[in-house]
C-alpha cells in the first residue's frame, strides 16, 4: 500500500489527464498507464464501455481493484430522464438522471455543423435571481467535474447518433452558477478541452457569471483563453439588487472593477448579459446608463426577451423594446445582439431549466 495514495474519485471522468496521471503514480503505477486509461475513457468505445482486458497487468489489476472485476464497465453516463424537440427542431432539451436521483438539464442548439450546448453546472442555484426558474428552486448542490463532462458526451453521442460531427461551442449558461462552483468547472473545462480528448477549442467555451467577482478574478489568471459573459440586468445598485440578490454581496461596482480587470488582464472582451423585462429594466434612460456604465470596457451586450418562469410575474419587454435598447447602444459604440427566443415551446430557454420530470 502506498501512504500517500489518495482516494480514487467517485468516477474516471473526475479526473483531468495531469489528474490521472498524479492518481495512477500515487497509487504506484507507471505515468504511462495515465496514457492507455485516459485513452480508453475519452477516445474509447462509444457507448462509454471500458475493456480493461486490453491494458497491461498493473493497470488492469487497478482498474478490477476500484471498478470491479469484469470483461468491460461502464463510464458514468446519466440516464437519460426526458428528451424534448422544440417545434422548429432546432432545440433539444435533455433531462438527464444523475447517480443520486437529482435531475439536471443540457440543452442543444443550432443548425447542423455548428451547434451550441448549454450546460449545467449545479443543481439548482444559491443565487436567487428573481425571474430565474433555477433560482427559484434554490440550491441543491454542485455538479462533480465528471458530472460536467457527462453532458458533453451525452450531446456528441446524439449528434453522431444523426451523422454530426459538429458541436462547436459550449455555454455554461445552464441550471447554476459556473464561478460558485469554480474548481469542478475548471477541472471539466481542462478535461473537455484536452486535446488528446474531446479536443473542444477554449475560444469557443463561454463561461457565464451572475457576478461572482472573487471567481472573475481567478479566471483573469487562467491560462486557458475561456470567453467571460456577465449577467447585468441593472445599471444602479438599486436597480440591480431588485433583480439579482447576489448584487448584495459582490456590489455592483466591484464587479466592474472586476471586469476591467479581466479585460486588463486577458485583452479580452465581456459579453454582458441583460434580460429585458417590461417596464422594468428595458427604457432607452437604462439603455444609456449601461452605456455609461461600460465606457472603456471592451464589450458585446446580449439582449435576452425575458422568458416566461412559473415564479415570477414580469413580462417580456414589448415588441420594439429591444431595438430601441439595442439602438441606444450603438450610438455610444457598444455592440449589441437580440436573443432570439429559441426552445420557448419546450421550456429551454435562458433561465428555464428546472430539474422536473414533467416536462412537456
Ligand atoms: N448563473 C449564470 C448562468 C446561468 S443563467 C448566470 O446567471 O449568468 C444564464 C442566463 O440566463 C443569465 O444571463 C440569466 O440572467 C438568464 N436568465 C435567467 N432567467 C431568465 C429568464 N427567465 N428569461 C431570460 N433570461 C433569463
Ligand atoms: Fe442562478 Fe444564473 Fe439563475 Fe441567477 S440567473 S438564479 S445566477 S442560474
Amino acid at each position: 500500500m502506498n501512504p500517500i495514495a489518495q482516494p480514487v474519485p467517485r468516477s474516471l471522468l473526475d479526473l483531468s489527464y495531469a489528474g490521472l496521471r498524479q492518481q495512477l503514480v500515487a497509487d504506484g503505477l507507471r505515468p504511462s498507464h495515465a496514457h492507455a486509461l485516459w485513452r480508453a475513457v475519452h477516445l474509447g468505445d462509444d457507448r462509454g464501455l471500458v475493456r480493461p482486458d486490453a491494458f497491461l497487468p498493473p493497470l488492469r489489476r487497478w482498474v478490477a481493484e476500484h471498478f470491479g472485476e469484469g470483461r468491460a464497465f461502464q463510464i458514468e453516463r446519466p440516464e437519460l430522464a426526458a428528451d424534448t424537440a422544440s417545434a422548429d427542431g432546432l432545440t433539444r432539451k435533455f433531462l438527464l438522471r444523475l447517480d443520486d436521483g437529482e435531475t439536471i438539464e443540457t440543452v442543444l442548439m443550432g443548425y447542423a455543423g455548428r451547434s451550441t450546448a448549454c450546460l449545467s453546472t449545479q443543481v439548482g442555484c444559491a443565487m436567487g435571481c428573481v425571474f430565474c426558474a433555477t433560482g427559484q428552486m434554490g440550491y441543491r448542490r454542485h455538479l462533480r467535474a465528471g458530472e460536467i463532462v457527462a453532458q458533453v458526451r451525452h450531446v456528441q453521442r446524439r449528434l453522431r447518433e444523426r451523422g454530426d460531427h459538429g458541436l462547436r461551442n459550449l455555454v455554461l449558461m445552464g441550471m447554476g452558477e459556473p464561478l460558485h462552483n469554480y474548481d469542478a468547472v475548471m477541472t471539466a473545462l481542462g478535461i473537455i478541452t484536452d486535446r488528446s480528448g474531446l479536443n473542444l477549442g477554449p475560444g469557443h467555451i463561454t463561461i457565464s457569471t451572475v457576478g461572482v467577482v472573487p471567481g472573475i478574478l481567478r479566471l483573469a489568471d487562467e491560462p486557458q483563453p475561456y470567453n467571460l459573459a456577465v449577467s447585468l440586468h441593472g445599471a444602479t445598485e438599486a436597480e440591480r439588487s431588485a433583480l439579482v440578490p447576489a448584487s448584495r454581496r459582490w456590489s455592483l461596482a466591484e464587479l466592474m472593477e472586476a471586469c476591467r480587470t479581466f479585460c486588463a488582464k486577458t485583452g479580452r472582451r465581456i459579453f454582458f448579459e441583460w434580460t429585458l423585462i417590461d417596464g422594468v429594466n428595458d427604457s432607452a434612460a437604462q439603455a444609456g446608463r449601461v452605456a455609461t456604465l461600460l465606457a472603456g470596457i471592451p464589450s458585446h451586450v446580449n439582449l435576452i426577451p425575458l422568458n416566461p418562469t412559473d415564479g415570477f410575474v414580469g413580462a417580456t419587454a414589448a415588441s420594439g423594446a429591444a431595438e430601441e435598447f439595442q439602438r441606444v447602444l450603438r450610438g455610444h459604440g457598444i455592440p449589441s445582439t437580440i436573443r432570439q427566443r429559441r426552445g420557448i415551446d419546450v421550456a429551454a430557454g435562458c433561465g428555464q431549466l428546472r430539474a422536473t420530470a414533467s416536462v412537456p
